[in-house]
């Protein structure tokens, strides 16, 4: 049976390494997209300028499909979008706003375009804005992320059944035997955030990856409710919005509290106190840093090995 991800990207295997800010440059897109996936270059963390030097860089480095996520709230986006048009990049993932703005525009441009969602109501919104694929992300995931705080269990089922284009489950999964229950639940192709944040291609600074690398189970939370959810690793600057919080604090106060460019601290700097860590729930799985093939490899060795185990258990009376 053909995939329809693998069909409408033209890759081989239906990973999909998320855009991640601060994180996922050229060289963590262009070693997924090598090892047979899709690599997407997170364009939210980037000036224009420098996105056009890594999408640039990620064609000299790869010969497959690649894609850029835009943030839709980005503020230079049109300058991002022109940019991404004239350097003929073939896939686009939008995420974090109406996915109507953008879709007819990029795909008259012949640019296959996805959009992120986590809940039923934004996939039908961006099902009828023309998109390609659906990304149903689930609270687990890392960073932005929806209020509702539905699981990535409960939303592939509900997005599945409301949508006709292809679903892709993020949220979670960092191995291949999650992979194997997103696809149980209805998804074509899994797209995986954390665990390539600790590929060695990822631009993640070392501090942020060994921290990444302790973090156990609760280690995460969503924070930040009000204003931006935001799932972060526990630290001195979350306790701080924790407090805030429960001292019944105004959107107005925990923007002051955020400042500006505390995930560039956190995440690229490496201030594991005062800077926004954003992973997903799955950190307390993740031990160790590694090139990012390896990552890729075990993920479909582990779908394999758990596939052909679960085929040896029958119910059937
Ligand atoms: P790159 O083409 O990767 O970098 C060019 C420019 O992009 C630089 O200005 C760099 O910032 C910036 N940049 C790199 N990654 C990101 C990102 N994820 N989001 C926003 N801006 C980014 O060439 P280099 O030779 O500079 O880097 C080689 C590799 O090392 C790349 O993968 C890069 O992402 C990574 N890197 C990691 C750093 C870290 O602190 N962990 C620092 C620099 C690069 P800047 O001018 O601040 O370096
Ligand atoms: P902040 O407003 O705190 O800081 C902006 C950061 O983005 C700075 O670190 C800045 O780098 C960098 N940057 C890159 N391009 C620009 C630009 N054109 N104008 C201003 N700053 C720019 O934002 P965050 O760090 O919290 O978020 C960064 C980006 O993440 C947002 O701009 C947005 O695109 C994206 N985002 C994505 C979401 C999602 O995908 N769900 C949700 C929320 C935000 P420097 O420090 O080098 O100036």
């Amino acid at each position: 049976m053909k995939n329809s991800i693998c069909q409408l990207f033209g890759i081989q295997y239906p990973i999909i390494q998320a855009g991640m800010i601060w994180c996922s440059g050229w060289e963590l897109a262009a070693a997924v997209s090598n090892a047979g996936g899709l690599g997407l270059i997170g364009s939210g963390s980037m000036y224009p300028e420098v996105l056009r030097t890594h999408i640039q860089k990620c064609k000299a480095a790869t010969d497959k499909p690649f894609g850029v996520n835009v943030p839709l709230l980005y503020p230079d986006i049109d300058k991002h979008m022109a940019i991404i048009i004239e350097e003929k990049v073939p896939i686009v993932f939008t995420s974090a706003g109406n996915p109507a703005t953008w879709t007819s525009t990029l795909k008259e441009a012949g640019i296959k375009v996805v959009h992120v969602v986590s809940n039923v109501k934004f996939a039908l919104k961006s099902q009828a804005a023309g998109v390609d694929a659906i990304v149903a992300e689930g609270f687990e995931a890392g960073g932005h992320n929806g209020r509702e705080e539905t699981t990535t269990l409960c939303l592939i089922p509900l997005v599945k059944q409301a949508i006709q284009v292809p679903l892709i489950a993020a949220g979670g999964i960092g191995s291949g035997q999650a992979m194997l229950a997103a696809m149980a639940l209805g998804a074509d192709a899994v797209q995986v955030g954390s665990a390539f944040v600790m590929a060695e291609e990822s631009s993640a600074h070392i501090n942020f990856k060994q921290a990444v690398a302790e973090a156990g189970e609760g280690d995460t939370q969503l924070s930040l409710k009000s204003l931006t959810p935001v799932r972060l690793i526990k630290n001195t600057f979350w306790k701080k919005v924790a407090e805030a919080e429960a001292q019944g604090a105004t959107k107005e106060t925990l923007a002051a509290l955020l400042g500006r460019g505390r995930a560039k601290k956190g995440m690229f700097e490496g201030d594991l106190e005062e800077g926004e860590l954003e992973i997903g729930q799955v950190a307390a799985s993740l031990t160790k840093t590694e090139p990012a093939a390896i990552i890729f490899n075990r993920m479909l060795t582990e779908f394999e090995v758990s596939k052909q185990k679960l085929a040896e258990i029958s119910f059937i009376r």
